[in-house]
């Protein structure tokens, strides 16, 4: 199957008896099929070890597939030449666990540089980058660098950097884990408005009730197999005989 684009369908993830082998020879991904239309927000779930962020991976073409097929927004996935990857992967948005910041400059720098590469002028890299930190709420922190953020402003330094320059697709792994409950919500729903405006948003995490709260559509991995997914209710007792998380 050739790189160039392959055909207009309503698909922005079309991936068809995908396995992922690491060298150790155990499958990281087994027999994976599904789709996901563009627009629609993905939470993919399971256990540390399922699999999440190497399905992140493979999309993002940061590894490739033992076999099987991976198409996103009509592209081959495995297929696009390294001097077009760039390209592929400026559409899409990602936060990973590692932040990958540039540690010698600033926050603001960190996350208006992609529209400094697309040619946008100061004023509205500025006034892009401005909104979209206050919108994670770390606005005050712009003049400063990666090091000297705690773990939960860098990543939403991240978060903001992902999403500066529209992507039409966001992947998201664990992107609320060094985030107090409150503000998890508030990023959780800063993604859906993100959707709202047509992008496709895929947000790995094992926070059953984070998922529970947003009732989206949910693929569950479990040793790299798709799984049925269902929300148990939780029941706390300790003695006072309430029930929570109904
Ligand atoms: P999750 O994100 O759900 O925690 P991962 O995709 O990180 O799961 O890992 C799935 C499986 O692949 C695990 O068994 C993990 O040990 C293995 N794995 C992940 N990355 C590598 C790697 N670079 N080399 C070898 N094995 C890996």
């Amino acid at each position: 199957m050739e790189y160039e684009q392959i055909k207009s369908t309503d698909n922005m993830i079309h991936i068809k008896s995908l396995d992922m082998v690491y060298s150790r020879g155990s499958y990281a991904l087994a027999d994976i099929t599904l789709q996901i239309q563009k627009g629609e927000f993905i939470f993919l779930t399971g256990p540390s070890g399922a699999g999440k962020t190497t399905l992140l991976k493979l999309i993002l073409r940061e590894a490739y597939p033992t076999s099987g097929e991976i198409i996103v927004n009509g592209k081959n996935v495995p297929k696009i030449p390294d001097n077009k990857i760039h390209l592929y992967r400026r559409g899409i948005g990602a936060i990973f666990q590692d932040y990958k910041l540039l540690q010698r400059k600033t926050v603001l720098e960190n996350v208006s540089f992609v529209l400094k590469v697309l040619g946008r002028s100061r004023r509205e890299r500025n006034r892009r980058t401005l909104d979209l930190l206050r919108k994670v709420g770390i606005q005050h922190k712009i003049h400063s660098f990666p090091q000297s953020l705690s773990g939960g402003e860098q990543q939403r330094v991240s978060i903001a950097r992902a999403l500066v320059n529209n992507p039409s697709l966001l992947l998201a792994d664990e992107p609320t884990g060094n985030l107090d409950p409150d503000l998890a919500v508030e990023i959780m729903k800063l993604f859906l408005d993100i959707n709202m405006t047509g992008t496709t948003v895929i947000v790995a995490t094992h926070d059953r009730e984070l998922i529970h709260r947003f009732g989206r559509r949910v693929i569950a991995l479990d040793r790299g197999r798709i799984v049925p997914w269902t929300y148990k209710e939780r029941i706390f007792s300790f003695g006072s005989g309430k029930e929570k998380d109904k």
